[in-house]
């Protein structure tokens, strides 16, 4: 019998991890066994897939990198891929707020449920608060600078430091396209290797991929606190999934006329990333799966995608973007705090800036939100309470928004391929998804 695709398998995993986790849910013991038995093998996936995000940025940007003819190729990519990334999220942050303007979703919470929201979740979002402020209170220019490590191997330690990591392979892979044959050939070879087996690695971690998804969802759902609120704020979570949708609209309907791509090719190829996003919220646990499915099955070139992937798992934040965009004026509208035009524009250049500075981890959008809602006045004893009223339903929305904020990589990573002449053809229909192999 054939083999379910590897996507319909992770699809299944999460519809029965939430069958079993709502069971559970409404047993006196249930979630004690499911945080015992069940999460530790969704913690686990989790883990090896970060085990493998730095080796497999580094074999596969220094090898891209030193695959390359001439440097100036990789500047263009690089040109290209930043450009992409600023005038997709600026599209994201329009489309959220025209809706959010549209919907006025914060016109229809009662002023009890604010005061329930507030009381239940009012200290853990002054502890966000906090967070976000020490960030904001760095350089101008300490960006750049904590771009630059000083350490190889303290930058390689965390995956936190990812573009530490990523200006050192470029470093490395220009230095090596730069000396003698017989001295970068050994090592050329070596990249290329470890790229291969990085890349084995990961296939081989899917194989666990739908059990994880369903120790993840149940874990989720057993976890859930208050679903009462969800109904309450409905409306927002309604603008900001919608926003979502539309965005993902944007990306087919562009890889379509600019790649020539198909909706169905493009969705079949890039599913399983999309699923894991969902089900980790986190763009860094799923990038080596991202780089896979666009290198190996949407046919982008391997120089291409290990240079935009990675730093758009870093910094190109779709989905996030639109999201606080929605967020900040939803959380104004509640609190009567008039927003006018000008402030509107203040939400589309922070929170550009904020979707950069989010960590690619669970909830980091929520809290680079303080930014926005800063940047627009918003009184500083009102940032806490203002996190609090969305908190509630944050974590399904990081899911969604993490889906978009992998898309949105993907589709530059073939808008960019496409521009350089480095696109190919996706995958051949008879592939096996089990046992992928490089033609
Ligand atoms: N969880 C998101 C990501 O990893 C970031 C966020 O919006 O919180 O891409």
């Amino acid at each position: 019998m054939k083999k379910l695709e590897l996507h319909w398998r992770i699809l299944i995993g999460m519809l029965l991890g939430i069958v079993f986790g709502v069971v559970m849910a409404n047993t006196s013991w249930g979630p004690g066994f499911v945080s015992e038995w069940i999460k530790p093998v969704g913690t686990i996936f989790i883990r090896l897939l970060k085990l493998i995000a730095i080796p497999l940025i580094i074999a596969s940007l220094i090898k891209g990198v030193s695959d390359l003819q001439d440097l100036s190729k990789f500047s263009r990519i690089g040109g290209r891929t930043i450009v992409l990334y600023i005038i997709t999220t600026v599209i994201a942050i329009s489309i959220g707020l025209l809706l959010v303007n549209i919907v006025q979703p914060g016109n229809n919470v009662n002023d009890s449920v604010v005061t329930k929201i507030t009381e239940q979740y009012q200290s853990t979002a002054s502890t966000k608060v906090a967070s976000a402020l020490q960030t904001k209170e760095r350089g101008k220019l300490q960006f750049l600078v904590d771009m630059v490590p000083s350490n190889f191997f303290e930058a390689a330690s965390s995956n936190r430091n990812m573009l530490q990591v990523i200006f050192f392979a470029i470093f490395f892979g220009i230095a090596l396209l730069m000396v003698e044959d017989k001295y970068a050939k050994p090592l050329k070879d070596f990249f290329d290797g470890l790229n291969e087996v990085v890349l084995k690695m990961v296939d081989l971690i899917m194989l666990i991929a739908p059990y994880a998804v369903f120790a993840l969802l149940a874990g989720l759902i057993t976890d859930t606190q208050d679903p009462s609120l969800f109904v309450a704020l409905g409306w927002y979570a309604f603008t900001v999934v919608g926003g979502l949708l539309l965005m993902m609209v944007f990306y087919l309907t562009v890889n379509y006329f600019i790649t020539g791509i198909s909706p169905m090719t493009f969705l079949k190829g890039i599913a399983p990333a999309q699923l894991l996003a969902f089900s980790t919220s986190s763009s860094a646990a799923t990038l080596p799966v991202t780089m896979e499915r666009v290198e190996e099955h949407l046919g982008v070139e391997g120089e291409v995608a290990s240079f935009v992937c990675p730093v758009g798992a870093t910094i190109n934040m779709d989905g996030t973007s639109l999201y606080q965009a929605v967020a900040a004026v939803f959380i104004a509208q509640v609190l009567a705090f008039d927003l006018n035009f000008s402030d509107q524009l203040t939400i589309i250049v922070t929170a550009t800036l904020a979707s950069i500075g989010s960590a690619a981890v669970p909830g980091a959008g929520m809290i680079m939100l303080v930014i926005v809602l800063e940047a627009i006045g918003l009184p500083q004893e009102k940032l806490a309470v203002g996190l609090a009223l969305i908190f509630a339903v944050d974590r399904p929305l990081d899911m969604c928004r993490t889906v978009i904020n992998i898309s949105g990589d993907a589709t530059v990573a073939m808008l960019v391929a496409k521009s350089v002449g480095k696109l190919g053809p996706p995958r051949p229909k008879n592939w096996d998804d089990n046992y992928p192999k490089k033609s």
